[in-house]
């Protein structure tokens, strides 16, 4: 979330009434979304466009909000959206109860509305903290790209998702030929420089923003590219070939200098439940295994698609 965007609240209730009261007052601050029951709640939480903050119904027909929030905090998905119970229960073990689900608050009917939006106003300053701390672990500092926790995090999610869609999945393994050399003939911070333009013009040469480039080690980085079939994905990675070699970053010492180039091995596969991303990544470092032993600045691929597993 950019700290400039309305941050999203979602108000569960089934009494429509108490929605409208609450959205009337969110509104001119925050974006309002709604669910009158628990399912559309966790559908809505889990989607592409989560809330900041979800205000939640304790006594609802169907599942309860103690159940809504429950599910929340074991997904993974939507563990870290906070909870604000808002409910007629006032006993002590209700109110201990909630927070025990993992609740960050809870508020009991009648309520000062005031006090509420003081309450909701401070979760939401919290949340635009939490995320720029999650925004901070998962960059790598040097590049500026996704570091390798939010790759691993990132092809769970788009593995996951291809199974769903039924859609093919890859990956391109790309390392820097000759790195070693360069940074032994001119020095380590040459070496970052070198990284930190190797990374930008990897970036920019993906167009979709599901596209992820990640640092994937040292001198190495990984593209994950979701629902983009096997060709699409060997054209990207000549693009990437083509881009770092037109930027032309002194290398004069490489056996295929005088300027800098990268390999790249692609995989595609089609997800599906009973495998892991492990082994699509795999076959990406065997192309590009193959793509060095077979003269470096180049790409190598295999399509796995069409006996639909990695
Ligand atoms: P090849 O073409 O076979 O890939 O040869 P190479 O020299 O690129 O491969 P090798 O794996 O032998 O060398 C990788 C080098 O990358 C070694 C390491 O010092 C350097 N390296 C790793 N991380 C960084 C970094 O953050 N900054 C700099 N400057 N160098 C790094
Ligand atoms: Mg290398
Ligand atoms: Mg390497």
């Amino acid at each position: 979330m950019s700290i400039e965007s309305k941050q999203t609240v979602l108000v569960v209730d089934d009494e429509p009434l108490n929605i409208k009261v609450l959205s009337q007052a969110l509104s001119p601050w925050y974006r309002v979304k709604a669910a009158t029951n628990g399912q559309d709640a966790l559908k809505i939480a889990s989607s592409d466009d989560p809330p900041d903050l979800i205000l939640l119904d304790v006594a609802m027909p169907g599942m309860s909000g103690y159940q809504v929030c429950d599910q929340l905090k074991s997904n993974h998905v939507t563990r870290n959206i906070p909870v604000i119970f808002i409910t007629a229960r006032n006993s002590n073990e209700d109110e201990a109860y909630g927070l025990e689900l993992g609740a960050v608050d809870y508020i009991t009917k009648p309520f000062s509305l005031p006090i509420v939006m003081a309450r909701i106003r401070n979760q939401l300053l919290l949340k635009i903290k939490t995320d720029m701390l999650e925004q901070l672990v998962s960059i790598d500092s040097l590049t500026e790209l996704a570091n390798r926790r939010r790759f691993d995090e990132v092809l769970d999610q788009e593995w996951r998702r291809c199974v769903r869609n039924g859609t093919p999945l890859s990956i391109i393994m790309i390392d820097v030929d000759f790195f070693k050399l360069l940074n032994d003939s001119y020095g380590h911070a040459a070496g970052d420089v070198c990284l930190k333009q190797i990374a930008q013009t990897l970036k920019s040469t993906t167009r979709r923003s599901s596209d992820t480039v990640a640092r994937y080690g040292g001198e190495e980085f990984c593209a994950i590219l979701p629902g983009i079939a096997h060709k699409d994905a060997l054209q990207l990675a000549e693009n990437m070939r083509h881009n770092v070699e037109q930027q032309q970053i002194p290398h004069p010492k490489s056996p295929l200098g005088p300027a800098v180039s990268i390999s790249l091995g692609v995989a595609t596969a089609t997800p599906d439940i009973s495998t892991l991303p492990t082994g699509l990544l795999s076959q990406a470092d065997e192309m590009l295994y193959q793509a060095k032993t077979s003269g470096r600045n180049q790409v190598k691929g295999v399509d796995l698609t069409q006996n639909g597993s990695a």
